[in-house]
């Protein structure tokens, strides 16, 4: 799940910056939220496809990362995209509470002793979008309906959230 390390990745790391990137979505918004239709439309879509993905991933995650001995979130580098605020804060109308840092050990700052303290809609898309290798193995085991059919989801997702950021762009610029 890393990423190549750059000056902006992640972004907004400091709490004048986050505010920033978040003001940036909520005062256009709330000035343009009648031109706003079809970004939340599309909002919407994102959220119902990731609720169905969710339940996929879930069935997935109680056969590989209940077992697991070498936990993702213990060396991810992830972070909170415009996408992921704009998909939020259009869905549930707030912002997460803060970015995504890693801790002095190298895991992800959401990690708790009980797995991830963010509800899966609440999450970076990334999260979602990483699947693991004994993953991939396991949605190969059903067949490959199960796996072409996850792909097809993810790749509605990703287009939805790119078509989203457009849409709220074009709306508020
Ligand atoms: S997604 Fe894969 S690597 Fe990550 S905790 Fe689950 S099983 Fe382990
Ligand atoms: S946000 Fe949650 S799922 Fe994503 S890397 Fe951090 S702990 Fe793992």
């Amino acid at each position: 799940m890393d990423h190549p390390a750059g000056p902006e990745i992640p972004p907004w790391k400091i709490p004048e910056e986050w505010n920033q990137a978040l003001q940036s979505i909520e005062i256009p918004a709330q000035r343009r939220w009648d031109k706003l239709e079809n970004a939340r439309m599309l909002a919407g879509c994102v959220r119902q496809d990731l609720t169905e993905i969710s339940t996929r991933i879930e069935a997935v995650a109680g056969r590989t990362c209940t077992v697991c001995e070498d936990i993702c979130c213990c060396r991810a580098t992830v972070w909170f995209d415009f996408r992921d605020l704009l998909f939020i804060y259009l869905n549930f109308g707030r912002f997460p509470a803060g970015q995504i840092t890693r801790t002095l050990n190298g895991a992800c700052s959401c990690l708790s002793s009980t797995g991830c303290t963010l509800e899966r809609l609440h999450r970076p898309f990334l999260c979602t979008w990483y699947c693991c290798p004994a993953q991939i193995r396991v949605m190969e085991g059903e067949g490959p309906g199960t796996r072409r059919a996850f792909e097809a989801l993810l790749n509605r997702i990703k287009a939805n959230r790119k078509a989203l950021e457009d849409a709220f762009i074009a709306a508020v610029g």
